[in-house]
């Protein structure tokens, strides 16, 4: 395994030990990282695409004393970071990748709060905001942050569509809908702060690349059993690729269509990618994507 592509996880001890073993099976360290990596809210995930279960020993009535606590960047390689997910207000992880000439976020997040969080996080690291804000699919947790994001956001056609439909219901109905929709929503926006919508700046016409600086960058619509308007980003040099909540079912059944997770597995698989970061769970190997795809 080449050195760059070693995991990185702050400045814990653990990180530590495993960057000084450069024959470390990645699989074992995304493992151990895994289990290191405190999870403000119990982890797992209530409202989004739940699936795997959490450790009753984690779950937030066991950890009260985390619930929203501030929390920091966590490093995936040279050159990737995130910013964890949260049940209790159903935050995605939000990606962060860094070029010699500008960064990359990979999702906008539930509301301008988050972003400030994020952003908190990003000017604690000594890093600079992101230039470009990618959306991985229109959900709420995902996007309704984007009117607070640094620089440009990009999306799919059918994400900006699915945002206009959304925006317009909001015009019309008010928020009450929308709070309505689940605790964790109502714990976002619990402070009445107001719900803002917007579309992307940015239509991603397909399978596109960037070049950060000395960091390729891929971006392409993928099918997904979650919804019909999925980004996927890829960072080769770094063997990562950021998935949203592309291996979820639908909402709110969580269904999943069998042919479409064949044809994401197939995609999955045909990457080199080694470290997978769903937005609702840690970082994962490709098998343990694809069997969680497959559930
Ligand atoms: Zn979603």
């Amino acid at each position: 395994m080449d050195g760059r592509y070693r995991l990185f996880f702050g400045t814990d001890r653990l990180a530590e030990a495993l960057n000084r073993d450069p024959g470390a099976d990645p699989e074992k360290q995304i493992a151990a990282m895994r289990d290191t990596i405190r999870r403000p809210n119990g982890g797992g995930k209530a409202f989004g695409p739940a699936r795997r279960q959490p450790p009753a020993m984690c779950r937030p009535e066991k950890i009260p004393i985390l619930r929203r606590a501030i929390m920091n960047l966590k490093r995936l390689t040279e050159r990737v970071w995130f910013y964890p997910f949260e049940e209790e207000r159903d935050r995605p992880n939000l990606g962060y990748i860094r070029g010699d000439n500008w960064s990359m976020a990979v999702d906008a997040g539930h509301s301008g709060g988050h972003v400030a969080e994020f952003y908190g996080a990003l000017e604690r690291e000594g890093l600079p905001l992101p230039l470009l804000t990618v959306l991985t699919h229109w959900h709420w947790d995902h996007t309704f942050g984007m009117h607070a994001v640094h620089g440009l956001c990009l999306a799919g056609d059918r994400t900006n569509a699915h945002l206009a439909d959304f925006a317009e219901r909001l015009r019309n109905e008010g928020a009450g809908f929308f709070l309505d929709m689940h605790e964790s929503i109502r714990n976002e926006y619990g402070d009445g702060r107001p719900v803002i919508v917007k579309t992307a700046d940015i239509v991603c016409p397909g399978e596109v690349y960037f070049d950060a600086g000395n960091c390729p960058i891929r971006v392409f619509p993928a099918v997904s059993p979650h919804t019909d308007d999925c980004l996927l980003t890829e960072i080769p040099g770094e063997k990562t690729l950021f998935l949203g909540d592309a291996c979820g079912g639908v909402f709110p059944t969580w269904e999943k269509d069998p042919d479409k997770c064949r044809q994401l597995a197939l995609i999955i698989n045909a990457t080199e990618a080694e470290i997978f970061l769903e937005g609702h769970w840690t970082p994962s190997t490709k098998g343990e994507t694809l069997q969680d795809l497959m559930l």
